[in-house]
């Protein structure tokens, strides 16, 4: 239930008001303080509320119920945009265009090195690599692990550039403390337990579409990290299943100008993963660009046909900078800038 309160209410008043809901009802009271309005998110069993009772207070303007499961990530609970700003000054979400770039897996500190600097000359703000890694055979190249954590840690320190990188189980969240944007992939959307211990941490969580997800199943998801405590989602759309073969996913670009009307919280777009050909990487992150994506994630590898996972839709750094070149017209012409 949404409650939207007069523009001339004291916070005197509003903290009275919320306090007799709480009391009054099994319910959790959310406050968002906007600059024409305070709204009140109501989450919890609000059956017994009586709507006429609660519009007819002095205080309130309107209320409605909100009929969609998920109610943190909502927009109606949070009308402006969530910015996620990292200690080191970094934003996403504030209108302009994040890149992330980087290798699929870390494989030696060279690479990720060598990687690392060249996507931060071409205008990347952050570096991604996987250090565990979720791989379909399980006698495929399963992630350096904590070592690649640490050659992580070194190409941050060379670069400056924050990292991302993926969390599989819940017992790792300890090795993971100095990440800056910890990401959830696409196979571990639905891991309930995972995300709720997410939820407990005060850093970001970068929380992938799942291969075969709904978008409100993806918002469920982010709302099992909301709902510990930590608001600080940044939503992906990486593709999703369909009966097309040639690409290794279908990129539901839809999914990003619909998660931006139902949720307050960025939405970037991986075109690497959304079509696992390294060619189509450029024209469809110029496709999320124009729909409003804030931002993207692209794999790079120095050496491609090397390359230890992922290696047929990794951009070599040349062909990224180019991509990021266009990507910045592109984002230009939309009024945007990178970065
Ligand atoms: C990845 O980012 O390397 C990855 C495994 O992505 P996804 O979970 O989207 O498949
Ligand atoms: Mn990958």
């Amino acid at each position: 239930m949404i409650i939207v309160l007069k523009p001339q209410s004291t916070k005197q008043m509003v903290d009275n008001f919320v306090d007799s809901l709480q009391k009054n009802y099994d319910v959790k009271v959310n406050e968002w303080v906007g600059t024409q309005s305070t709204v009140l998110g109501l989450i919890g069993d609000t059956s017994a509320i009586d709507i006429d009772y609660i519009s007819a207070q002095d205080i309130v303007e309107s209320v409605k119920r909100v009929q969609e499961p998920y109610k943190k990530a909502n927009r109606k609970f949070h009308p402006d945009d969530t910015v996620i700003t990292l200690p080191g000054g970094q934003k996403i979400g504030d209108g302009s265009l994040s890149l992330i770039a980087g290798p699929c897996s870390v494989e030696s500190e060279r690479q990720i090195v060598e990687i690392a600097k060249s996507v931060k000359d071409s205008g990347a703000q952050f570096l991604r690599g996987g250090a565990f890694k979720p791989r379909t055979s399980p006698y495929a190249f399963q992630g350096l692990k904590a070592e690649g954590l640490e050659l992580l840690r070194e190409a941050r320190k060379v670069t400056g550039l924050p990292i991302v990188t993926e969390i599989m189980r819940v017992s790792h969240i300890p090795l993971f403390e100095d990440v800056d944007i910890i990401q959830v992939g696409a196979r571990n959307m639905q891991n309930f337990e995972l995300l709720k211990e997410l939820g407990r941490l005060d850093k970001p969580i970068l929380l992938k579409r799942g291969l075969s997800s709904t978008i409100e199943e993806l918002l469920m998801s982010a709302e099992y990290i909301m709902a510990g405590g930590n608001e600080k989602v940044i939503l992906c759309e990486r593709g999703i299943r369909t009966y097309e073969t040639y690409t290794r996913n279908t990129l539901d670009i839809s999914a990003v100008p619909i998660l931006k009307k139902l949720s307050h919280l960025p939405v970037i777009v991986d075109p690497s993963h959304a079509s696992g050909i390294s060619w189509l990487v450029e024209p469809l992150a110029l496709a999320a660009v124009a729909a409003g994506a804030d931002g993207l994630i692209i794999e790079v590898h120095n050496d491609p046909q090397h390359a230890l996972s992922d290696g047929a839709q990794s951009l070599t750094p040349e062909q990224f900078d180019q991509v990021a070149k266009h990507v910045n017209a592109a984002a230009k012409a939309f009024g945007r800038k990178v970065g």
